[in-house]
């Protein structure tokens, strides 16, 4: 049957029953948060992105997409900026994790059995583990043994050949590309109308310990709340990364579910 849209929560019921019933169709469930992301972006980047990249994905393999998850796992200071920033709103870790499990069951019950766990938030990686885990593990109890889950973060996909293009200068490593390069040129890309380049702070690249102190030392943080700077992005580079992360999680889920 032709879907309507890549969305569930877009279908009737009879129309996203017979999509999911026997098994075949993979649910793709992007995974963000509510975080700052700089002076010259919004909070629901981490939201936007994976969700976009669900979506190229599932229209590609005949997937859907679900509702996002739109908060998140506590931002972390060296990673995300940190859970002391305004703006960021997070959830605490039992509640990711809980709800996410709560969703894979329910799709199960409608009859899923494959899933793919798009990331666009890192904290959120572990809880994520976690939850799979325990569903699948409830999943057993109730007689249900051939769910199948892929977890991925879009930005894994990023291949050295699309990294020397994105950062001629060198690259920062992906922990300090909070609301630098890569988030600044996708969501360029995406939604300009949301990109504020203009009061974008060219930042040093943050440096910390090779230790975490809590409660974190706001200091640590650039003021501006990005990790590194996002002069460099661009719209072309925003494109290179949408080519290259579709085109590598496609690859993976048609590994992956056949
Ligand atoms: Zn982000
Ligand atoms: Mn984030």
């Amino acid at each position: 049957m032709t879907l309507h849209s890549a969305f569930a929560s877009e279908l009737t019921w009879p129309d996203y029953a017979a999509a999911v019933q026997d098994g075949s169709t993979p649910m793709l469930i992007p995974l963000g948060s509510m975080e700052q992301h700089g002076c010259h972006m919004p909070l629901h980047v981490d939201v936007l992105l994976p969700t976009e990249f669900a979506r190229r994905v599932a229209s590609e393999i005949g997937a859907l997409v679900a509702p996002a998850f739109t908060y998140g796992y506590k931002s972390q200071q060296k990673c995300g900026g940190g859970n002391h920033m305004p703006g960021t709103t997070s959830l605490d870790g039992m509640t990711l994790v809980n709800a996410l499990k709560d969703v894979i069951k329910e799709f199960a019950r409608h009859g899923v059995r494959k899933f793919c766990m798009v990331n666009g938030h890192f904290e959120n990686s572990w809880f994520i583990v976690e939850a799979i885990d325990l569903a699948l593990r409830e999943l057993r109890w109730d007689g249900i043994t051939d769910v199948k889950v892929v977890v991925l973060s879009y930005w894994d996909f990023v291949d050295q050949e699309a990294i020397t293009k994105l950062y001629p200068d060198g690259f920062p490593g992906w922990d300090l590309e909070h609301g630098g390069v890569l988030e600044t040129s996708l969501m360029l890309a995406l939604h300009p109308e949301l990109v504020h380049l203009d009061r974008a702070v060219d930042v040093v690249p943050a440096s910390f310990p090779p230790y975490d102190v809590y409660p974190v030392k706001p200091e640590l943080t650039p003021a501006a709340g990005t990790l590194s700077s996002p002069k460099e992005a661009s719209v072309e580079k925003g494109h290179i990364l949408l080519e290259v992360c579709t085109r590598g999680i496609v690859a993976a889920l048609r590994a992956e579910f056949g």
